[in-house]
């Protein structure tokens, strides 16, 4: 397999900062690939596979999935993405100081010719638990598609109401995004940050600071501009 990545970006933000919308905008405008933990732990619980019965219950519940399932999906989905685009975005993953120490030794003994670029998106809980309340997914788990019906964010709602513009799927809401849950998974995100943040500035990593509440067009220009990158 030839091994054409070169860079991995890293996308640090709690649930709800629009890692996953970024990441679209990337892939679409640089063929870059993809990989959010939360849509591959959705998938294997749609399929009810043994791990999908596994995490069924902490997913629901807005907990995290243990570390050791979580580094051992993403090894398998990396050895076999090697050759798919120049760099990969990871999208939700290292949530955990352990997952991000795993993964850097992984690099660094396996893939040394690989460079970790960690970009943090910085918004506040409150403007977080909005969008998330007003999040919908397409329920076709190969989709995922993200829209929303706030106000402030017409653009990413759907052309026809309940219904995927990509598939055609019914649009549902997720179960943790319920507020309570949301606001579960704030204070589980914020436990975890600095300890990963640590990592970083330990491993001498620099991270790069993106204010994401402003419309995503805004912020994927800025993105570009922050890590030296021509549309
Ligand atoms: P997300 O779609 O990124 O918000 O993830 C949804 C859920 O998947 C999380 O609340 C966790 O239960 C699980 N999950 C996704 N990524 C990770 C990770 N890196 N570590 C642990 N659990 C994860």
């Amino acid at each position: 397999m030839q091994n054409k990545v070169r860079d991995i970006y890293i996308f640090i933000g709690p649930p709800g900062a629009g890692k996953g919308s970024l990441a679209e905008k990337c892939v679409e405008a640089f063929s870059w690939c993809q990989l959010s933990t939360g849509n591959v732990c959705r998938h294997h619980i749609a399929l009810q596979t043994a791990i999908g019965k596994q995490i069924d219950f902490a997913i629901k519940s807005g907990k995290l999935v243990s570390d050791s399932l979580i580094i051992e999906m993403v090894a398998e989905w990396f050895g076999e993405h090697l050759d798919t685009a120049n760099a990969v975005i990871l999208d939700g993953f290292p949530r955990t100081a352990q997952q991000a120490e795993v993964f850097s030794t992984l690099i660094r003994d396996k893939y040394p010719f690989i460079t970790e670029r960690i970009i943090r998106l910085d918004i506040v809980d409150d403007v977080v638990v909005q969008r998330l309340c007003n999040r919908f997914i397409c329920d076709n788990k190969s989709c995922q598609s993200v829209y929303s019906l706030a106000q402030d964010a017409t653009s990413l709602a759907p052309e026809k109401a309940g219904v995927c513009d990509r598939c055609g799927s019914v649009l549902i809401r997720r179960k943790d995004d319920e507020e309570a849950t949301v606001r579960e998974r704030l204070a589980g995100y914020h436990k975890h940050e600095r300890a990963l943040l640590d990592h970083y500035a330990k491993a001498g990593k620099e991270v790069v600071s993106l204010l994401v509440d402003r419309p995503i067009d805004v912020v994927f220009d800025e993105f570009k501009s922050l890590v030296g990158l021509k549309s």
